[in-house]
């Protein structure tokens, strides 16, 4: 008689938080993992996967995704699938509008777990770019009701002065919201500068930091330089701050100028700058027909890049609001901030995501299974960084590892190809043979957003910040 809706047998089990590296098979039922021994009868389950060859992690936790926000060329909740297919369970979108969220999920959603956190746009998310004191309350709490886990400034996008950066999360931190940025104010950039004015705009709260690696591309010092003074600015504020690192060598940005032809994003203006460009329209022209940047577009079902005269006239079409990449992220920055350590033995940077979704960059497992095979990272490390210490950044108590009792998320990695190839969300099957078999999803809201999640009929996880490492100690 079966004792368990699932087995999954064979497969090599890697469980940091269970010090756990070895070949068991995990027993599922009612989508919690129940056991994980070796040698389970395989007639105690009513269905039986063998996964012998591949290596078995808590599922995948990407922390800063984009499945929404103010993209127009493209339908940014495409994002779902690309995140699914790439053998992600859980995701956090690091800046969209809150409706996007139950949107994306309802249209196109992937069987994710699936939160967010709102971009602050002056004139478009929030009301201007100097909010008072009583005005950031207003937006905070709006915010976290309309679903949202919080709030995040995009410093190389939408700058604010170092002040008001200063008090949207401080008001973050009072409503224990998730605060997210990327960094850069009025006074300082997408760069190494923005990074370490960050000290000084959080005092004693807490934020997560974006992609330390695209403050370490060699604009103000030498890319190992820089990387070393991100890395001992984090372990100095390693109590308030989280942070992770993308691997993909192409950023995502965007090219929109000013009637004179000006450049007008900080992070489109360094890219250009770093080879040389003039930072405007022309310059950009010259750098696409140099095959230096790219543009992004959506074919089908997914999106991707385009270059050359094919991507000079979308350019031309969109009228230079058109969506940018360049080869501007140095793997090198990428390996030493994803390895280095603190002396106790724990990562700086808490963990990898992508910054992908529906920018086509959602290489995180592959990247990471590279630095295992260059033997820069144990295999255990790589659940670490993909799963345990996301799971501790956003709270989720019962993901990010398989203990009994906890959700049955997984992720299955063939470690010869260096990539996902199937992936379960509460011990139900969600990406298999290259197919995604789920839809909808689970909406990821605070206590406060709990209305929202009700009315939109979804499925939702209330997400306590109080539990996570964010918040970890934190008091007012
Ligand atoms: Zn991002």
């Amino acid at each position: 008689m079966s004792k368990y809706d699932l087995l999954i047998t064979g497969g090599r089990v890697l469980d940091p938080a269970n010090d756990l590296d070895e070949v068991c098979d995990i027993a599922i039922s009612d989508g919690y993992i129940e056991k994980v021994q070796k040698e389970i009868d395989p007639s105690f389950g009513k269905s039986v996967e063998d996964w012998t060859g591949n290596w078995i992690i808590p599922g995948f936790i990407d922390t800063h995704v984009h499945v929404g926000g103010p993209r127009s060329t493209w339908d940014p909740a495409l994002g779902h699938q690309m995140l699914a297919l790439a053998g992600t369970t859980t995701a956090i979108d690091f800046g969209c509008i809150p409706e996007q969220i139950p949107d994306g999920l309802l249209r196109k959603g992937a069987g994710l777990n699936f939160g967010g956190i709102m971009v602050a746009i002056p004139e478009i998310t929030i009301p201007n770019d100097h909010p008072t004191h009583d005005q950031t309350r207003h937006i905070v709490s709006d915010v976290l009701k309309r679903g949202a886990l919080g709030i995040k400034i995009t410093g190389g996008y939408y700058p604010f002065s170092p002040e008001i950066t200063s008090r949207i999360f401080s008001v973050c931190n009072e409503f224990r919201a998730y605060a997210g940025y990327h960094v850069g104010t009025k006074e300082t950039g997408s760069r190494l500068d923005g990074l370490q004015e960050v000290p000084s705009i959080i005092g004693n709260g807490r934020l997560h930091v974006a992609h330390i690696n695209a403050y370490c591309r060699g604009s103000i010092l030498e890319p190992d330089e820089e990387c070393k003074q991100a890395l001992s600015l984090l372990s100095q504020y390693e109590d308030q701050l989280v942070s992770e690192v993308h691997q993909a060598i192409p950023n995502g940005t965007q090219g929109l100028c000013d009637k004179n032809g000006e450049v007008l994003s900080d992070v489109a203006k360094n890219c250009l700058k770093l080879k040389n460009y003039e930072m405007t329209a022309d310059g950009i022209r010259q750098a696409i027909k140099d095959g230096y940047c790219s543009v992004m577009k959506q074919t089908g079902d997914t999106v991707g890049y385009i270059k050359g005269e094919d991507a000079l006239n979308m350019f031309e079409e969109l009228d230079t609001n058109c969506p940018l990449s360049f080869p501007v992220n140095l793997p090198s920055s990428a390996f030493n901030l994803t390895t280095a350590k603190k002396p106790d033995g724990n990562f700086i940077v808490d963990a990898v995501a992508t910054d992908g979704g529906s920018i086509p960059r959602n290489i995180a497992i592959d990247s990471t299974m590279a630095l295992v095979k260059f033997g820069a990272l144990s295999p255990l490390e790589v659940a670490i960084k993909l799963s345990y210490n996301p799971s501790k950044m956003i709270g989720l108590k019962d993901r990010g590892h398989l203990s009994e009792g906890a959700r049955a998320d997984i992720t299955v990695i063939d470690p010869q190809m260096g990539k996902a190839v199937a992936s379960y969300v509460d011990g139900d099957p969600l990406l298999k043979d290259g197919n995604i078999l789920k839809n909808g999803g689970r909406w990821l809201v605070t206590k406060t957003g709990e209305q929202e999640a009700i009315t939109s009929g979804l499925d939702y996880e209330i997400l306590d910040f109080n539990s996570s490492k964010l918040y970890s100690g934190y008091k007012d």
